[in-house]
Formats: structure tokens, sequence, C-alpha cells
């Protein structure tokens, strides 16, 4: 994948990350491998584009619906 050859400030190969805040959903960005154990070289960079302030509003309320209709078929199981 072409975003993985991207390089962090430690000359690691970043991470393309998906992100689930409700001001930016599903938006990727790329950040240092080690970021999230907290010894990172605090390397970010948004992948995808700027999301219009129509699919930030949309986005969140759809994911909760998914999110209530998932526990509705895990309690009918
Ligand atoms: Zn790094």
């Amino acid at each position: 994948m072409m975003a993985s050859q991207k390089m962090c400030l430690y000359r690691c190969r970043a991470n393309l990350v998906t992100s689930w805040k409700d001001d930016n959903p599903r938006r990727r960005f790329l950040s240092c491998p080690l970021w999230q154990s907290g010894r990172g070289c605090g390397f970010f960079e948004w992948y995808d584009p700027v999301m219009c302030k129509r699919s930030r509003v949309i986005i969140p309320g759809l994911l909760r619906k998914l999110n209530e209709k998932e526990a509705d078929i895990e309690r009918l199981k």
C-alpha cells in the first residue's frame, strides 16, 4: 500500500489508522508506529481529505444506529 511507504520522524514506517472520533468519523491518518505505546516521535498526518460538515454530522448518527441494531441482534440471539 502506498500509505505504508511513508516514514515517520524516527524513520519507521508510519501506520495507517482509522479515526473513530465523532468529529472525524472514519477519517484515516498516518501516525508513528510507536504512538500507541507512548514513545512515538509525534508524527501525525491526515491521510484522507478534510471531511465536509455534513458527513461529520451524519456518519456518527449512522454509526450509533448501526451499534444499536447490532446490540438488538445480540439480544435476540
Ligand atoms: Zn516515529
